[in-house]
């Protein structure tokens, strides 16, 4: 070690696929900075936070350092906050949300930033390692023991994410820094590509495809070839000890330094230990687990923020024929259930009139507590004036 991995070479594409009629992947090749970004929220709302992400960072490269890792995680919170405050202003792009994972290039050490179900990998001597940690309920459920990692590859919900930029205003970064060795080749790719093929040919691809560029495009070409069900983005950066090596050019890279860019430190970095920061509990998705363990499967690739469920609230009725105020939505995505009884009324569906029994029995959204509770408060007088007119049409 010690090396000064000063050159890097880079390949870079990203495709619609074969099945999606828009690509809403967006990526960025700024060395040493490298992004990609996997937008979700239907018709052009996925492009726009996955674009946005990218322009943001790339608007902000100056303020970040590696001698302040967290400096990347701003970074990334940064772009979070840009998508957000532009989904606050349009209600057309409300709920939009897009994946993140950005790599820092400084000398022999890789930071890393990163939310959602993009990956990073790292290739040594032959053998693949994800760098990153998916944000998915198939992840979760892998963590705790209860998926094998073979069941998670196929399984039904695994595009369900659990964390995205764009959806709150404040979003759980994961910050690893990993130590690089010269011949380590790093791929960055969308789920576009790690859904669709094994490890075990993405391993033969960068074990066997010398040229970084060739090597991006036999990728994509496979994930099309079996398939092409997601659009697909793959950024391979190869790092080379410069000592070793005589200067090559700048042969396959795609996106020289910009003269603005941050420049690399020359000088051999600290190695620092593999950290992960910034991660918060997320009680929501404990009772997601095990709803998702329970339920039926579907086939449906769904998205679902956590934030969108704490924040959701209606009124529906229970087993019991009571009205009740449910926290999470009503609607079943996949087959699951996304919602959980909060408070219990002792309003009877049973002494509402018909006309109101019908609002309750098709649930009624709220997107604050205090909402669904005033709702409880007139259900409340509509069910007493409704058992009183019919005391006294009885009596
Ligand atoms: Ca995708």
């Amino acid at each position: 070690m010690g090396a000064r991995l000063v050159k890097i070479n880079v390949g870079a594409r990203t495709d619609v696929g074969r099945v999606r009629r828009a690509n809403e992947d967006s990526y960025l090749a700024r060395e040493p900075f490298f992004v990609v970004a996997d937008g979700m929220g239907g018709h052009l709302a996925g492009d726009i936070a996955s674009s946005t992400a990218v322009s943001t960072i790339e608007g902000h490269l100056t303020d970040a350092a590696p001698d302040r890792p967290e400096s990347f995680a701003a970074l990334v919170q940064g772009a979070n906050r840009a998508i957000w405050e532009r989904a606050q202003g349009d209600s057309g792009l409300r709920g939009m949300g897009t994946t993140c994972t950005l790599l820092f290039l400084d000398a022999a050490t890789a930071h890393i930033a990163h939310v959602g179900d993009s990956r990073a990998y790292r290739l040594r001597a032959g053998s693949l390692e994800q760098l990153t940690e998916d944000h998915t309920l198939v992840a979760r459920m892998v963590r705790e023991g209860k998926l094998a990692p073979e069941e998670a590859e196929h399984h039904p919900q695994r595009s369900i994410i659990t964390r995205a930029l764009g959806v709150d205003s404040d979003v759980a970064v994961d910050l690893v820094a990993v130590e690089l060795h010269s011949g380590d080749r790093l791929l960055l790719c969308s789920d576009g590509l790690s859904s669709m093929i094994q490890e075990s040919a993405i391993t033969d691809v960068l074990g066997g495809e010398q040229d970084s560029q060739a090597a991006a495009d036999a990728l994509v070409d496979l994930a099309n070839e079996a398939g092409g069900e997601d659009n697909v983005t793959v950024l391979i950066i190869d790092v080379v000890d410069a000592s070793a090596e005589a200067d090559h050019g700048a042969a396959g890279a795609v996106a020289p330094a910009p003269p603005d860019a941050p420049t690399r430190s020359d000088t051999p970095a600290e190695l620092p230990p593999e950290v992960r920061v910034s991660r918060r509990p997320r009680r929501w998705l404990r009772r997601l687990s095990g709803l998702l363990v329970l339920g039926a499967l579907g086939a449906a690739a769904v998205w679902v923020a956590d934030y969108t469920l704490e924040h959701s609230w209606f009124v529906g009725v229970n087993d019991e024929g009571l009205v009740t105020i449910y926290r999470g939505i009503p609607e079943e995505i996949a087959g699951l259930s996304f919602r959980e009884e909060h408070e219990v009324t002792d309003v009877a569906l049973a002494d509402l009139p018909g006309w109101k029994r019908e609002d309750v029995r098709n649930e009624m959204k709220f997107d604050s507590l205090d909402g669904a509770r005033s709702n409880i408060t007139n259900l409340e007088r509509i069910s007493r004036d409704s058992q009183q007119s019919a005391g006294r049409v009885g009596g």
